[in-house]
């Protein structure tokens, strides 16, 4: 019997005229079986610039309509770009962002992608997935003493969709040829049967890493996600399979009792995972646009993620005071780094004081990071030396 169809698969599929060809849509249209298919003359967003979604009254309807609904599109412009939270006086992790697509159909209550796409809420895919590959692969070539750390999780799950599109059986191989290039696929699912099977291919440049949070945060506020414990098991048949495997704290939460709840998930962490097969650990504390804060009390009205104490910041941004988001992030940090002091812990979106404040010392310091952050983009030999920390 076939697996089941997994809720979160689109109801409806929009495939622009430019992409019907493409080897992607014939795969996820035939993988998607019985769906209803509309073919666009134009790149548009179907919900928010056609007819189809009129009827949705406010952002949150878009948006939920957006999440069941699928547009298959060729991508115009670049491909890569410099992941947009290490701007400003933030401290930089590095990490370049391949995109290939946009919207995600799981459903976090604090998902920033409710206000970041909310012009154009519908899950797309894109079908010309060889021009990606080469653009990385020209990308890595022509610098080879720049280390590239290239993620596909910035504006979408990077496993959610492979058992439709096979996606990583395509990156992983192309990264293990490369000797200058490392890829961070980010998910909260459990889908990595597709990364086993590819244990002699991935060549250690393929880092499997999970969002994970609180129990009560994922039952609560992450709809359609994998367990806790899944996800941890998959981690552990990614190590199993020679990955090095990747953890990100994100958004840290504030709730009653939330040091014992969070002390358990570092607990399932090292029960199953060694940590020296940790590649990196981050740690942000929530934050959303204001904007985002009536979507989300419509979209998931029994969340809490918006009450507590929060202030505005200058980058118009809701985030608990600096005391609190220095306590989450100092337990974490302390309560990683009990299980081993080596362990790469670093924080995102946070500034230089807040890195001395809950590292003691400044992340260009910290010798665990070298990887990540202290070669700003460069390997300066690193490349001919082996490059990569396995
Ligand atoms: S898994 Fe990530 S991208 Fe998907 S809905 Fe949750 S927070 Fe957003």
């Amino acid at each position: 019997m076939p697996p089941a169809r997994p809720s979160y698969w689109p109801q409806r599929v929009f495939v622009t005229r430019d992409a019907s060809d493409d080897a992607l849509t014939q795969r996820v249209l035939s993988r998607l079986g019985d769906v209803e298919v509309v073919h666009l003359d134009r790149r548009a967003d179907p919900v928010t610039e056609t007819d189809f979604g009129a009827d949705a009254a406010n952002d949150a309807s878009r948006f939920d309509l957006g999440k069941r609904t699928l547009l298959l599109t060729r991508h115009e412009g670049g491909w890569m770009e410099r992941c947009p939270a290490g701007s400003g006086n933030l401290v930089c992790c590095n990490l370049w962002t391949v995109n290939p697509g946009e919207g995600c159909p799981l459903d976090c209550s604090y998902c920033y992608l409710q206000s970041y796409l909310k012009r154009n809420p519908t899950l797309k895919l894109f079908t010309n997935i060889p021009d990606m590959l080469s653009t990385i692969e020209a990308a890595a070539n022509a610098e080879p003493s720049r280390l590239f750390r290239i993620g596909t999780g910035e504006t979408i799950d990077s496993l959610v969709w492979d058992p439709l599109t096979d996606l990583s059986s395509e990156l992983v191989p192309l990264f293990g040829r490369l000797s200058n290039a490392l890829l961070e696929l980010k998910t909260k699912t459990a889908l990595v049967d597709q990364l086993v099977d590819l244990r002699s291919e991935h060549n250690g440049r393929t880092v499997v890493s999970w969002s994970l949070n609180a129990r009560v945060v994922t039952e609560r506020e992450e709809v359609w996600t994998a367990a806790l414990e899944d996800r941890i098991l998959a981690a552990a048949r990614c190590v199993e399979a020679g990955y090095r495997v990747g953890f990100h704290f994100d958004p840290l939460i504030d709730f009653d009792g939330w040091q014992d709840a969070y002390r358990e998930t570092v607990d399932l962490i090292f029960a199953s995972v060694p940590a020296s097969r940790i590649a990196w650990i981050s740690l942000g504390t929530l934050r959303y646009k204001r904007e985002m804060q009536q979507v989300m009390r419509e979209r998931f009205p029994k969340s809490t993620v918006s009450l507590g104490e929060q202030q505005l910041g200058s980058d118009n941004k809701m985030r608990y005071c600096q005391p609190m988001r220095l306590r989450l992030l100092r337990f974490m940090w302390d309560s990683l780094k009990e299980r081993s002091a080596d362990l790469p812990v670093y924080m995102c979106m946070e500034g230089a004081s807040s890195w001395r404040a809950v590292s003691e010392c400044s992340s260009s310091e910290d010798a665990s990071l070298v990887e990540i952050i202290s070669r700003k983009g460069r390997t300066d030999g690193a490349a001919a030396e082996g490059v990569f920390l396995q």
